[in-house]
């Protein structure tokens, strides 16, 4: 087992690289073998499992409790309420209806998906009685930008979120410009979504990019893997990619044992370089 860890603020220690869950649950033909992946995840150590209400309109949170089932206590489990139901009595029925999904009492790390109608004032509200009800033991954010980030700063209470979740993969690489590095000031760690760039979607080309399948040759590994070492070189991120199928999941967790070289680092900066100046969160 590798010795990469990130350190929540309540002193939780967890490895850099977790499972995501998007588009699970979606189709019932699916489900043995996304469950399976997830339990071969959990098996070698990718406990960390991120959920949401929003994936397959609960479907995902469905097929996320078959795994845990018996093994609950392993896992550090993350779920995401949707802006709308973010702040008062709604969000506590958001929340129980996660829960019973999931057939827990209780969410590990519960988090405001995206900012929307509700104050952050309100949404604070929300998770601090959910953490007294003790249906959630944290709290965080996703898709918050650096100014987001500090205006819930100035939110009482607001200084207790655990984390922000954020899309980051080597062919974008925004964050590194402000909110990464707040956040590492904060020492708060940054949960990166699709650090695969959805296997290439969203950055065509980036899995058969010459400079990463060099490296995964020198280093004996995946394109994917490559990208996953990059990921979680920075310090406070941990990498969440989805897999459905143990092949992948195997692969992802192998990845946790590769430290990319300064030169090996060097060249991937060379090639796929970040911003220099204040770019857009970039999302999906
Ligand atoms: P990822 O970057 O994780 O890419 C997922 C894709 O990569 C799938 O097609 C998967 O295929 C493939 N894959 C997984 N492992 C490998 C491997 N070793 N080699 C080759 N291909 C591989 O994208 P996601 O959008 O899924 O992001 C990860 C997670 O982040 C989500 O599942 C979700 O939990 C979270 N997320 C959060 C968001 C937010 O707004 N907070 C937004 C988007 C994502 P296969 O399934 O066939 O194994």
């Amino acid at each position: 087992m590798s010795d990469k860890t990130v350190t929540f603020n309540d002193k939780v220690m967890l490895p850099t690289i977790g499972q995501g869950t998007w588009y699970m649950g979606e189709k019932a033909s699916q489900r043995r073998q996304e469950v399976d992946a997830l339990r071969a995840g959990i098996e070698r150590g990718l406990t960390l499992i991120d959920t949401a209400e929003m994936y397959a309109e609960g479907g995902a949170e469905e097929v996320v409790g078959e795994a845990m089932k018996g093994q609950r206590d392993k896992v550090f489990l993350v779920s995401k309420v949707y802006p709308w139901n973010a702040g008062g009595p709604k969000g506590i029925a958001a929340c129980e209806a996660s829960l019973r999904r999931l057939g827990t009492d209780h969410i590990d790390l519960y988090l405001l998906h995206w900012r929307g109608n509700h104050t952050l004032e309100e949404t604070v509200g929300l998770m601090e009685t959910l953490q007294q009800q003790g249906k959630i033991g944290r709290w965080g954010v996703s898709n918050l930008d650096y100014a987001d980030m500090q205006a819930l700063w100035q939110v009482p209470g607001g200084k207790a979120c655990a984390t922000n979740q954020v899309l980051y993969h080597l062919a974008s690489r925004g964050i590194e410009y402000d909110v990464l590095p707040w956040c590492q000031e904060q020492q708060m760690p940054v949960m990166a979504y699709c650090p695969l760039a959805q296997a290439g979607r969203l950055r065509a080309g980036l899995l058969n990019h010459p400079v990463v399948n060099a490296i995964a040759q020198e280093y004996n590994a995946t394109a994917a893997q490559v990208l996953l070492a990059w990921v979680i070189s920075h310090r406070g991120v941990i990498a969440i990619p989805k897999a459905s199928s143990i092949k992948h999941v195997e692969e992802n967790a192998d990845a946790l044992d590769i430290s990319l070289s300064a030169e090996a680092l060097l060249k991937l900066d060379v090639a796929l370089p970040a911003p220099k100046q204040k770019t857009a969160l970039d999302i999906v």
